[in-house]
């Protein structure tokens, strides 16, 4: 049990025996295997988070399990599959629940057990992302094996090169990803999205310190969709659906967008942030930062 109090919203998932002597049950809710959870007659009221591992033995579970799992509103079903093919398996999965017509909340869970950061990014990336993409799950659950946590937690690099994490928690990290993935798949926007262009010989400014600039000052706005592009022949057509356009249109020169609509032309670069940041005040999309 934990022993400071949650901030905010945050609840807490446990197994049964922990859950069994939380004393608030509305903030300590209990994860159970299918069997376990049909079998058990304590449940919790509000919500009951109940993990299937999907096609490990090549079956499914008896259609009366998922049934009896879809007659309880509370059950937020958790997949996740220990078979070889991981994802394809869940994918299964999440269509055999669409055939038996179950209606709850899906968690898709995916443990990583590889050892760097770009392995278990990777890793989280095709397990989860590529079934959010396809509108499969609403919500991730993503975790590491013993020996990965243990490497990840005491390694920051090794004498290969290869990264692990540094200047950050595993927790931290599996978060910050956790959030990326939603957010990328739009499953979840929680942060403000970035579009630039991969820079090129047309590139009229430091495109990556830019960017580091703008997203210094407005990683805040949850939501906004600021494009920053090299040139101004490409970048307004490539900059999709933005909201807002930091475009070079000659050097030291800047043009700012809302939307696909110039709004300034020619700014001098050096007060062109300022410039956007006015620009998103006068808009409405600009919150002073906390
Ligand atoms: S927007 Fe312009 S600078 Fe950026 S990659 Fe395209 S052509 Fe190159």
């Amino acid at each position: 049990m934990l022993d400071f109090a949650l901030p905010g919203t945050l609840k807490v998932i446990v197994y049964p025996p922990t859950w069994k002597q939380a004393a608030d049950k509305e903030k300590y809710f209990p994860i159970n295997d299918a069997d376990g959870y049909l079998s058990d007659p304590d449940k919790s009221s509000t919500l009951n988070f109940v993990m299937v591992d999907c096609y490990n033995d090549g079956t499914i579970p008896a259609a009366n399990v998922l049934q009896s799992l879809a007659a309880d509103t509370t059950v937020v079903i958790c997949l996740s599959s220990t078979n070889d093919h991981a994802m394809p398996s869940v994918r299964r999965m999440f269509v055999e629940l669409q055939e038996q017509k179950v209606q709850n909340p899906v968690v898709v869970i995916v443990d990583s057990n590889w050892q760097t950061t770009d392995e278990h990014l990777i890793h989280y990336a095709t397990e989860a992302g590529a079934l959010l993409l396809d509108g499969f799950g609403d919500g991730v659950c993503f975790g590491m094996t013993g020996k990965s946590y243990e490497q990840a937690s005491s390694a920051s690099s090794d004498t290969s090169g290869r990264n692990y994490l540094s200047n950050t928690s595993v927790e931290q990290f599996v978060n910050a990803t956790a959030f990326s993935i939603l957010q990328a798949t739009r499953t979840r926007i929680s942060k403000t999205e970035y579009i630039s262009c991969p820079s090129c010989g047309r590139t009229l400014f430091d495109l990556q310190e830019t960017t580091a600039k703008i997203r210094s000052v407005t990683h805040h706005l949850k939501g906004v969709k600021i494009a920053i592009m090299g040139c101004i022949v490409n970048g307004p057509g490539e900059m999709a659906d933005a909201d807002f356009g930091y475009v070079g249109s000659g050097v030291g020169k800047i043009t700012l967008y809302k939307g696909k609509e110039v709004v300034k032309r020619n700014v001098e670069s050096e007060v062109a942030v300022e410039e956007l940041i006015n620009i998103l005040k006068e808009n409405g999309a600009w919150v002073e930062p906390v």
